[in-house]
């Protein structure tokens, strides 16, 4: 197939790029490299099967292809925050010039969504049955609902115009190719520990997240679009569940060196716990995380000493 990836110069969409080249596919990767960048798909340019180009997804365009996967959006809350009105911009526009591509050439369209729609969630675990809890006026809703208005209208276009969509609610992900100075948390620990600097924990640090390797949420993507008994939406995460403590404990033990931790203030609508419920992932993927949080940390660090 010949296959459209937004934001492929991204963490995610790198991977994503390269499993699908792997695949034996034909890739065409969009990106205005606001948070991507070419070092991260080094090794697949000049790949025959591989085409780069420079664009911005809230302007129109227009390729043959078979399917298309929609990743463009910074994730961090630093990054989305930078600029809120291009955040919500890229979400809204990128999903109707995506969804109207998919229509004129009846291509599958995928829609990288977020555990961030469930906001700060008073159903816990999250299963996606749950509207969410989210601040519509806040600092994150330029995020929040953005991701919310694309998968109103992946489901608009579904209904009215029988395009062929599939959602993914993916919870925090962590690997290879994060950005250094991203502001997640992950990478923030590790770059901090690897720096011998001060681990900055949040708040209290009792906050909860559940963190996902890279490699097993990319094939959870490539199987949603491979099958057809459902469109989502679908979440994909890891349920193991951690504080942000026990993070910055676990980076700490990993890395090792003299970092000491502190605290810094909790940013506004933080939330406080969040964990996927993955049956659906689990009975119709056939899906479940294979990678524990400290093989995954120590695959991390390894690119990050490389880096740095
Ligand atoms: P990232 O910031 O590394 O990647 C986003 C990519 O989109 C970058 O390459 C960036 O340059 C590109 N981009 C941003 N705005 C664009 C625009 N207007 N036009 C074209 N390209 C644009 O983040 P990521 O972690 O790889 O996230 C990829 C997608 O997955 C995002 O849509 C994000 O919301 C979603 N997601 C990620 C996570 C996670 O934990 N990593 C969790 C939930 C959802
Ligand atoms: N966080 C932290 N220290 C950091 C960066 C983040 O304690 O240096 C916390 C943050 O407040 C949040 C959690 O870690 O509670 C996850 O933050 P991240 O930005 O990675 O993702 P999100 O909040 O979008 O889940």
């Amino acid at each position: 197939m010949r296959i459209l990836v937004t934001g492929g110069a991204g963490f995610l969409g790198s991977h994503l790029c390269e499993r699908l080249l792997k695949d034996g596919h034909e890739v065409v990767c969009l990106d205005n490299f606001f948070t991507g960048r070419k070092q991260n798909l080094a090794g697949l340019i000049g790949h025959p099967n591989f085409e780069l180009v420079r664009h911005d997804v809230i302007d129109p365009f227009k390729y043959e292809v078979d399917q298309i996967y929609n990743l463009a959006c910074p994730a961090s809350p630093p990054h989305y925050q930078y600029n809120p009105i291009k955040t919500i911009k890229t979400s809204v526009m990128g999903a109707i010039n995506c969804l109207g591509l998919a229509k004129r050439v009846d291509a599958r369209v995928f829609q990288a969504s977020t555990s961030e729609v469930y906001g700060d969630p008073q159903v816990h675990p999250q299963p996606e049955s749950y509207w969410g809890h989210v601040n519509p006026i806040g600092v994150r809703s330029c995020y929040d609902e953005g991701k919310r208005c694309a998968e109103t209208l992946f489901f608009d276009y579904h209904r009215e115009n029988k395009v062929d969509i599939r959602v993914v609610r993916i919870f925090n992900t962590y690997g290879p190719r994060m950005h250094e100075a991203d502001g997640r948390v992950v990478s923030n620990f590790i770059v901090q520990a690897l720096r011998g600097e001060d681990i900055t924990v949040y708040g209290e640090g009792l906050q909860t997240r559940s963190f996902c390797y890279v490699d097993d949420l990319i094939e959870g993507f490539i199987r949603l679009m491979g099958q057809t008994e459902t469109v989502g939406p679908v979440n994909l995460g890891n349920p193991g569940e951690f504080t942000m403590m026990q993070l910055a404990e676990l980076t700490l033990k990993l890395v090792g060196g003299k970092s000491r931790i502190v605290h810094k203030e909790l940013p506004p609508d933080d939330p406080k716990q969040r964990r996927p419920d993955i049956t659906i992932a689990k009975q119709v993927l056939g899906w479940e995380p294979k990678v524990p949080l400290e093989d995954g940390l120590q695959r991390t660090i390894a690119y990050f000493k490389g880096r740095l």
